[in-house]
């Protein structure tokens, strides 16, 4: 059947990508982008510049606002979808409109995690709003996901205030780096020793996290057992401390958790994640999903941006049903004071199958980390120094064979390597 009509719930990078996709492959039909915010935007910078107060929401908006109209994309802001019907091929919005295609996409993104500590705020906990995560702090207790949060803890960050981060992740982490630019007294909590080690391996992650207490925020390697919002500030029981720490405000940064409200309650396989094959399509056919709210079946959930638009890239294929563009090595990046680190393929620790190799020297950037298993390099993190996480890409795609040596000598253009030349 041909397809003439097509709907995509959710406006953030995979719903974008899924869009732009498929009138880039030549798509003629109807179009329609639903999102609950009135334009869609980047996430990223909500840690970083726009956190910092450098950027407002329009210098983030994913696409420019007449790009919608030129594309004949009709995006429906500030909206949000209440009911999926996968049978009848029709989403009901909150305002009562019922729209149908002939494909519905879901790119529902997810939201911030809260960990299982006792809250004043438990409220919170028992009524979010499908689609728009927790409501926004008003008790001086904080999670990241939207806009709407960002500006809530920009509110707070003063200098001389102070913040309590719950999380050393990569979010955590640029929060904590933010927030100390902007002048904030920071304690950053995480029961890892180092965390992220599983990403980026664990010379690297000691070494990242090294960085806070560099930059003057205090790392506590415990769990916060319970936060508590008083007149004076919020109170929080760190594991192991005689007593409650007072702080102006305090952030959740442990994680997300996917968004499968509607797809649950149409009745589609949910497991950590709308389930989806390896064409993004969900357990009905017509019904796809994309982006850090679908999980491949079999695989592991990601949560990254790039992986966002690969998706919306592949459901804009499998639509059309055309071949996909050829899938790669996964990569992010994250940033932190000052600092671009780039991650690619898989970090695995030293053993009888896996080496490590540096290029340059740990902890002197620009530098570079690589994984291989025998002659394959199979992961890499690099520190300021892009080109060489874009060639390990290249390597773990094309599997060409490279010697430890090579890749640890600066002094060895990686583009060579990559065209097998020593
Ligand atoms: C603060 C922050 C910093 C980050 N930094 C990095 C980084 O440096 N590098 C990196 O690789 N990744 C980063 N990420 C992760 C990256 O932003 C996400 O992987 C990406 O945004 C996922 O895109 P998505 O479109 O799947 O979901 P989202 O961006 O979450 O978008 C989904 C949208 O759908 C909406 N929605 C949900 N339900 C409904 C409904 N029923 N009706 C209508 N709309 C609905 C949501 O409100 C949301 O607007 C960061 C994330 C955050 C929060």
């Amino acid at each position: 059947m041909t397809v003439s009509s097509v709907l995509v719930v959710g406006g953030g990078i995979a719903g974008v990508s899924t869009v732009a996709e498929l009138r880039k492959s030549g798509y003629a039909g109807e179009l329609t982008l639903v999102s609950v915010d009135p334009f869609p935007y980047d996430r990223p910078p909500l840690s970083k510049e726009y956190l910092a107060g450098g950027r407002d929401l329009e210098s983030i908006a994913l696409q420019a606002p007449e790009w919608y109209a030129e594309q004949r994309i009709e995006l429906i802001g500030d909206a949000l979808v209440e009911v999926l019907d996968p049978e009848a091929g029709t989403v009901t919005l909150l305002d009562g409109r019922e729209l149908s295609a002939d494909r519905i996409v879901l790119a529902t993104g997810g939201g911030s995690r809260w960990p299982d500590v006792e809250r004043v705020v438990r409220e919170l906990l028992d009524h979010p709003t499908p689609g728009r995560g927790l409501p926004v702090s008003t008790t001086g207790i904080h999670t990241l996901r939207s806009a709407e949060d960002a500006d809530a803890l920009r509110g707070v960050l003063l200098p001389g205030a102070r913040l309590l981060i719950v999380g050393a992740g990569l979010i955590g982490a640029e929060v904590a780096s933010t927030a100390r630019k902007l002048g904030c007294e920071v304690v950053l909590v995480d029961p890892a020793d180092p965390p992220i080690a599983a990403a980026v391996g664990i010379r690297v992650a000691t070494w990242l996290h090294s960085l806070h207490s560099v930059h003057g925020v205090e790392t506590v390697t415990a769990t916060v057992r319970k936060v508590e919002s008083t007149r004076s500030g919020v109170m929080a029981h760190i594991e192991g401390e005689p007593g409650p720490r007072t702080f102006d405000a305090v952030l959740f940064a442990v994680g997300m958790g996917p968004d499968t409200i509607l797809a649950k309650a149409a009745g589609l396989d949910v497991e950590n994640g709308v389930l989806v094959d390896g064409r993004q399509v969900t357990s009905h056919p017509d019904v796809l999903a994309v982006g850090d709210c679908a999980r491949r079946r079999g695989h592991r959930r990601v949560e990254h941006w790039e992986a966002a638009l690969n998706d919306g890239q592949r459901a804009a294929a499998t639509i059309l049903d055309i071949d996909p563009p050829p899938e790669t090595a996964p990569w992010f990046w994250t940033d932190r004071y000052d600092l671009h680190v780039e991650v690619v393929g898989e970090m695995r620790e030293p053993d009888a199958e896996h080496t490590t190799v540096v290029r340059g020297t740990l902890g002197e950037p620009p530098f570079a980390v690589f994984t291989l298993r025998g002659e394959h390099v199979i992961g890499a993190v690099s520190v300021d120094d892009p080109s060489a996480a874009k060639a390990a890409r290249r390597m773990i795609d094309r599997g060409v064979d490279v010697r430890a040596s090579d890749l640890a000598d600066p002094g060895i253009d990686l583009r060579k390597l990559l065209r097998g030349a020593r």
